[in-house]
């Protein structure tokens, strides 16, 4: 049962041998302009690194990608890199890009299993910061700021680390073991965690201050999803999205039965939206044994939010997907759903239906917001921040940024805004301490 649980949920992209990373970094062309890194959000030094792996240099690889980003193994997995850097690359005109990403995750690989670099870390005496967090923005923010020389402390309110990076990408896209890799990399860096601790409800930011931080920094995501007002959509069987990957991701790890997750084997499910969340939930419901999975999309093809590969391995793994289609309604019998309502170009049809799957989106959670006062949200809910210093709230000293602030997007963009956060908080916590000498 353990077996075949695991092998449906085994990566299914694999990575470089040592012997066809160096050959596909032998391709590189060296570009004086090179255009991939203008792709790239967090401008990584591309052709430096691929360079050095092009001679059997890992380590000299590694720290250049050091440099820029403290989560290469997971960009390397899950950033949209046909729209980024290799979208960018010049050969990609001959359709002959070179594989930045799988690059990017072998030499991430690699360190992790050789541990190649050893970092002289300053000591930390330049201020105290809480990161409230601990998903993408929260780890860059604290993995930055930590080798600047900041005693950085994350407060997580989930048991374990990571964010939507736990709990939200299924395992077979990227494994929750190069996950708990990069997060023991920053913990190096001599971050520490506390998890477990949800701000707004077991500790404020105020009380932050005033246990003697110097600035607090907001990664909070977005953690409420949206509901579909129509009728029938409270009935049993109606479930998001979000909440039937985390507890699949929780049935993998081993916290939860199978019984308590949101699908029975041979549903009949439907997944309501087209982006990578409800691509996501379509192929995990494959995978947990659904007989059939639609994905129902309001508009067309080409408005699809999802990533094209990402639709296509969906496709490829069964995924069936109605155009033009919304849903009128959700029918139930004492209490269950039993049939959906659908709106079809060709007409309104009703059809039997064991589950619906959410995926329209989602929203910041106020817990925070709520329980302090001077952080002002915008009318939907998303913190507003400043230029300077950047990522600064309307509270002084308190910080934010990744999708609390610039709503659902992608990993690299959350980690992008995190490292100006990052700059911004250092800049001041310098001026504070100078001021308060
Ligand atoms: C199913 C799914 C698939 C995705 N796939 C991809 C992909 O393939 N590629 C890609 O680039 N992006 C993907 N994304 C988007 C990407 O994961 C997010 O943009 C990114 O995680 C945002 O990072 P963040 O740090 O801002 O927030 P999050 O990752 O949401 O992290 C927020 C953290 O804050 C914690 N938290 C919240 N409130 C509190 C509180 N009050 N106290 C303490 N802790 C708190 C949460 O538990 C969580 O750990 C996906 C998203 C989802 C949902």
């Amino acid at each position: 049962m353990q077996e075949s649980k695991d092998l449906k949920f085994e990566e299914i992209n694999e990575g470089f041998s040592a012997k066809e990373a160096i050959d596909e970094a032998k391709r590189c062309l060296n570009c004086k302009n090179p255009l991939c890194v203008k792709g790239c959000p967090i401008e990584h030094d591309i052709p430096g690194f691929i360079h050095q792996l092009s001679m059997g240099n890992v380590g000299n690889a590694l720290q250049i990608i050091n440099e820029k980003s403290n989560l290469p193994a997971i960009c390397g997995r899950v950033c949209p890199h046909e729209k980024q850097c290799e979208g960018h690359c010049i050969l990609n005109k001959k359709e002959q890009r070179i594989r930045v990403g799988k690059l990017e995750r072998f030499i991430a690989d690699f360190d992790g299993e050789m541990g190649l670099i050893r970092e002289k870390l300053p000591q930390k005496n330049r201020g105290k910061v809480a990161v409230i967090g601990s998903g993408p923005a929260g780890l860059t923010v604290a993995g930055d700021l930590a080798r600047q020389g900041f005693n950085v402390v994350i407060y997580e309110g989930e048991q374990e680390l990571g964010g939507v990076l736990m709990f939200g990408i299924p395992k077979y896209r990227l494994p929750k073991s190069v996950v708990k890799r990069e997060i023991e990399k920053i913990a190096g860096l001599g971050v520490t965690f506390i998890t477990h601790c949800m701000v707004g409800k077991d500790i404020t930011v105020d009380d932050m201050f005033d246990r003697g931080f110097d600035a607090v920094f907001i990664g909070t995501g977005t953690a409420i999803p949206k509901s579909l007002s129509i009728p029938g959509s409270d009935l049993v069987g109606v479930v998001q999205s979000s909440y039937f990957l985390r507890m699949v991701n929780l049935y993998q790890n081993e916290s939860i039965d199978r019984k308590d997750v949101p699908l029975r084997v041979h549903d009949e499910v439907f997944v309501i939206g087209a982006g990578n969340v409800a691509m996501d939930a379509a192929r995990t419901a494959i995978r947990m044994g659904a007989k059939n999975v639609s994905v129902l999309y309001h508009k067309t093809e080409a408005d699809m939010p999802a990533l094209r590969t990402e639709y296509e391995e969906a496709v490829d793994e069964g995924v069936q997907f109605l155009w033009n289609t919304s849903t009128v309604e959700l029918i139930g019998k004492r209490k269950r759903l039993s049939e959906i309502t659908i709106h079809t170009p060709e007409g309104e049809k009703t059809i039997p239906a064991d589950r619906v799957l959410l995926a329209i989106g989602s929203r910041p959670a106020n817990r925070i917001v709520s329980t302090t006062e001077g952080i002002e949200v915008n009318d939907t809910g998303y913190v507003i921040t400043k230029e300077r210093p950047y990522g600064m709230t309307t509270k002084k000293g308190v910080f934010a940024g990744g999708d609390v602030v610039h709503t659902p997007q992608t990993v690299v963009l959350a980690m992008r805004e995190a490292k100006q956060v990052a700059k911004g908080i250092a800049q001041f916590v310098d001026a504070k301490k100078l001021l308060e000498e």
